[in-house]
């Protein structure tokens, strides 16, 4: 990997992130022996994928010496909270641009967790309804900060394009190091893929390590068959910036449907049973729209067969713990028992 580690970089995250064993879960399921990868331990501001993303970002957009960082997500964004406390260690103004699209929600939401940490930064909130286009707006609030005599930098929703995913190309190298070191040897890693620069990069540095490991995305926002287009082009996308030929086309990826539910942040039954089993078992915080999601995918993975005791499952935890307190009315709290 020439050129990896030329970008500009600047250091915001706890790495390497522990690979720990899951023993209980592994034997409550009775599949295939089970590892997590503690990216919700990444260190800023609570953990998650989006710290390693925001390293190379970041690092750019200091290079170029602005001074206002510009990003979008939902109200419960972990990526809008962690590019907000990168942007209030670094000296940054930000702005997040929420859209919100996600219906019947608890009023928790909207105050509590994600949204909550967001206001702590000090970041400026720009609420819109899920109608909203995300690049239009981000777009204009950067016209108004140029025309303020600010200097702008539009990080893209999760962070996804070919320069933050090198954040988890640089994941699969440390992943790679530490299974071997501890003598794991992974047939698959599992993970959330959202706006995808994750799976992208993790497939990427998968394969540019020589891994034989792929990286099984459970799609949490859209059916497969839109989620391959995106993460493929984010890929050619991030071989282009190292100059190598894309080691994997758009039918090398594995994607999986089935855990999205009614839509993007609706909670299902599978993702409430996940969240539970982890924290029940392993003391272990999933989230509802990601990681619960995920688990809920390797789970039935598990059940069906498609897992077996042969294989060893890595599940990338990817973070977004936050995001539970804007969701109370889907874990009630059982009292008196
Ligand atoms: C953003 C996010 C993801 C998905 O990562 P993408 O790169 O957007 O696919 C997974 N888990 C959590 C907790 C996230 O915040």
């Amino acid at each position: 990997m020439p050129s990896l580690d030329q970008l500009p970089r600047t250091r915001l995250q706890h790495a390497p992130t522990p690979l720990e064993p899951l023993p209980r879960l592994t034997e409550a399921l009775g599949g295939p022996q089970l590892w997590v990868k503690r990216d919700d331990c990444t260190g800023l501001a609570l953990g998650g994928n989006k710290a390693r993303k925001l390293e190379f970002l970041l690092g750019e957009a200091l290079a170029q010496g602005v001074d206002t960082i510009i990003t979008a997500g939902g109200p419960q964004s972990n990526h809008a909270r962690q590019t907000a406390a990168a942007a209030a260690r670094l000296g940054l103004g930000c702005i997040l641009v929420l859209t919100d699209a996600v219906p019947g929600r608890d009023p928790a939401y909207h105050s509590n967790g994600n949204l909550l940490l967001d206001g702590l930064f000090g970041a400026r909130i720009e609420l819109l309804p899920g109608t909203a286009d995300a690049d239009a707006e981000m777009a204009r609030a950067a016209e108004r900060c140029r025309a303020e005599g600010r200097k702008p930098y539009v990080v893209p929703v999760g962070g996804s394009n070919a320069l933050g995913l090198m954040g988890y190309v640089d994941a699969a190298r440390e992943l790679i190091g530490q299974a071997r070191q501890q003598g794991v040897g992974f047939t698959h890693v599992a993970l959330a893929s959202g706006s995808g620069g994750t799976q992208a990069g993790l497939a990427l540095g998968l394969a540019l390590g020589g891994s034989a490991a792929p990286a099984v995305g459970y799609c949490i926002s859209r059916s497969s068959a839109e989620q391959r287009p995106k993460v493929a082009g984010l890929l050619q996308a991030g071989a282009e910036l190292l100059g190598i030929p894309a080691p994997l086309s758009a039918a090398d990826l594995v994607l999986e449907d089935g855990v999205v539910g009614d839509g993007y942040g609706l909670p299902t039954p599978g993702m409430l049973e996940a969240v539970r089993l982890l924290a029940e078992q392993e003391g272990l915080l999933l989230d509802p729209v990601y990681t619960g999601k995920a688990m809920a995918g390797v789970i039935a993975g598990i059940r069906s067969g498609r897992f077996g005791r042969d294989d060893v499952l890595v599940f990338l935890h990817t973070g977004g713990a936050p995001g539970l307190f804007g969701y109370p009315d889907s874990f009630p709290v059982c009292a008196g028992a």
